[in-house]
């Protein structure tokens, strides 16, 4: 391994991005906070014991190693903590997360891939000894992607010839070219989940056979395995002009459109309708959701129409899926944080009009996955030894934590996300990196700046250079807009809310304003300014039928509604309630449960925490940053 860092002992993170200041604010969601507990979660699982590498699991009954931290999610946690620093300003841990950003580069070969070392015997969870080192395909595309988010973030040019070095290593040693197209082998030497379809460095891949369905790799998925690559080789291009990106990009973009991979339930599709054609599909939801996201990116930047329908056909065949009302699309806490990323996209590049769904995603499952302070401490109710450890969870060979280790176990839980519906026992360097993603996501694109012009497309907190907002959703029907540096805006106003009972009030005074679609307009605005928009709140209950059960995603979706009936008609029993005030569920019924009908916690707080209509308010130190990140 190099030494790739010029100065040595200085902190990598940049000193400052934006300005904080202290002001009240009304307590309701806000990205920034959880944004902070994110980075307290990340921060409190590097263990500086075992070379600054993350826990796996992270749960009062464990903190354990696995091979998936170093070989792939932990380049997901340092893209996601650069993107969390950026949202709140926080400071807390840098000095850390250094030394994990300088250990995860240093993984990094001459020959550009990123490798699982041999430890001597140190690190049994990573593997084999004698099949180190190893590179984890996803894992390429994970740290491609966080080093990618980390120049822009730094403006370190050492990031740039490490990626450049990396795209240069895949095309000529791992990837398989074919006459117009290209994959990645699913078939390596070693036998277990996580390490089948890794690379081997001394040996190479042992089967280069082209894949013929979607189903194999890692997790049984191709798409999971490699498809989110070709999206992070299309963004690099787009930020630098790097032309072998862009190639290989196109090569497994044409691989992964290919129509073996689409609509390949064995059940068939309706009369008339060719399902490969619109990215019909059905399997791993993590691997079809950063695969059509990946798919997006390539046809953003080649211009291409055709490409982009299909992305948009497959992520609306996604939202019918499950629960995707809420965002309730699998048992992980990820799940909602990547369909985040996909409809934020869509959105922006034009290609379709999901704000509505994104407001829906991060006020209810992209939101209630994570673990807040309140849920920590309803946890640390259970005081009594081993009553804790009956709550459910999935591995029962894991020993419980005591003592010290579980209070430490227990901080660290706040801003991680949920691995399973369960929300009582544990995180994953999985789910907390995506779920903390989904936050960003939808941070960043509720608000658009140009030439002096703000375009807000969703109704949360959020501070900015150009404009502050206060939201006092869901208790009341108001937001108030500051103006530092904006002379026009546009405010998107959600579909529940009856146009008629809009006002928009300028310094206290009512004023005429536009309607141009969803979005309301004032303009001839001043610095200091105030714009209020009241609206009536509303309340609505939708009933929702349950899909079949089906075990294939994993863990916990069998658990939630085990109990009842499937059937077409909707019954009691197989029908979820939903109570909404505005876009925030405030009641769900019945809630999920495990087979034996042991209650989790999920939405379990909501009713009472919304029982009140009156906005709190809380002291806030705020930060605004105009820096833009690229992803
Ligand atoms: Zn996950």
């Amino acid at each position: 391994m190099m030494n790739i860092f010029n100065e040595k002992d200085k902190p990598f993170s940049p000193e400052r991005i934006g300005e904080y200041y202290n002001t009240v604010v009304p307590d309701t969601l806000d990205l920034a906070e959880r944004a902070e507990w994110g980075l307290n979660h990340f921060t409190s699982t590097i263990d500086e014991t075992n070379d600054y590498e993350m826990y796996w699991l992270t749960g009062p009954i464990s903190m354990s190693f696995k091979s998936c931290p170093l070989m792939a999610c932990q380049p997901k946690a340092m893209e996601a903590m650069a993107m969390l620093r950026i949202m709140s300003g926080s400071r807390e841990g840098i000095e850390l997360e250094d030394k994990m950003v300088r250990m995860l580069a240093s993984c990094i070969g001459d020959d550009g891939i990123y490798w699982v070392m041999p430890t001597q015997g140190k690190k049994p969870w990573l593997g084999p000894e004698e099949m180190r080192p190893y590179a984890n395909i996803l894992g390429q595309g994970r740290m491609m992607s966080a080093m990618a988010a980390w120049y822009q973030y730094t403006g370190n040019q050492m990031w740039k010839e490490l990626t450049d070095r990396m795209i240069e290593g895949l095309d000529k040693i791992v990837v398989v070219h074919k006459d117009n197209y290209a994959y990645f082998p699913i078939g390596g030497y070693m036998e277990e989940e996580y390490f089948k379809s890794c690379y081997i460095k001394d040996k190479g891949w042992k089967d280069t056979s082209e894949p013929m369905n979607e189903k194999g790799g890692e997790e049984g998925s191709l798409f999971n395995h490699s498809g989110m690559i070709a999206g992070i080789l299309s963004n690099w291009y787009a930020l630098t002009g790097n032309k072998t990106a862009l190639r290989l990009a196109g090569e497994l973009v044409r691989f992964f459109t290919k129509p073996k991979f689409w609509a390949d339930y064995p059940g068939g599709e309706y009369p008339w309708v060719s399902g490969a054609d619109h990215a019909h599909w059905d399997g791993h939801w993590h691997g079809h959701i950063n695969t059509l996201r990946a798919i997006l990116e390539y046809a953003v930047v080649t211009n291409d129409p055709r490409l982009k329908q299909f992305v948009r056909d497959g992520y609306e065949w996604a939202r019918q899926k499950k629960f995707a009302r809420i965002g309730l699309v699998d048992s992980q806490g990820c799940g909602c944080g990547r369909l985040i990323g996909l409809a934020v996209k869509l959105s922006r590049e034009g290609v379709g009009d999901y704000w509505e769904d994104v407001d829906l995603y991060i006020r209810n499952h992209g939101t209630e996955m994570q673990f807040t302070p309140d849920v920590i401490d309803e946890l640390k109710k259970y005081t009594v030894p081993g009553e804790l450890e009956k709550l459910r969870f999935y591995d029962h060979h894991i020993q419980p934590e005591h003592g010290k280790r579980k209070e430490k176990a227990l901080h660290a839980m706040i801003g991680g996300f949920g691995s399973n519906y369960g929300m009582t026992l544990a995180v994953t360097c999985c789910c907390s990196p995506h779920g903390n993603m989904g936050l960003f996501y939808a941070w960043d694109g509720m608000l658009e700046h140009n030439d002096g012009t703000v375009r807000i497309h969703l109704l949360l907190n959020r501070a900015s250079p150009w404009l502050d907002i206060d939201s006092f959703l869901p208790f009341e029907g108001k937001v108030i807009i500051r103006i530092k540096d904006a002379a026009e805006i546009f405010v998107r106003i959600p579909l529940w809310v009856d146009k008629k009972s809009v006002e928009v009030r300028k310094e206290n005074q009512t004023v005429h304003f536009e309607w141009f679609g969803q979005y309301v307009r004032a303009k001839e605005l001043k610095p200091t300014e105030t714009v209020e928009i009241i609206f009536d709140m509303a309340e609505r209950i939708e009933k929702w039928g349950h899909p079949e059960i089906d075990n294939r995603d994993g863990i916990g979706w069998i658990f939630l509604l085990a109990n009842g009936p499937v059937s077409k008609e909707q019954t009691p029993e197989n029908t979820l309630t939903m109570r909404f005030r505005g876009n925030t569920l405030v009641e769900l019924s019945p809630l999920p449960t495990y087979m034996d009908g042991q209650k989790t916690l999920l939405y379990a707080k909501r009713l009472e925490k919304y029982k009140s209509h009156t906005v709190k308010y809380k002291k806030v130190t705020r930060f605004s940053t105009p820096f833009k990140l690229k992803w």
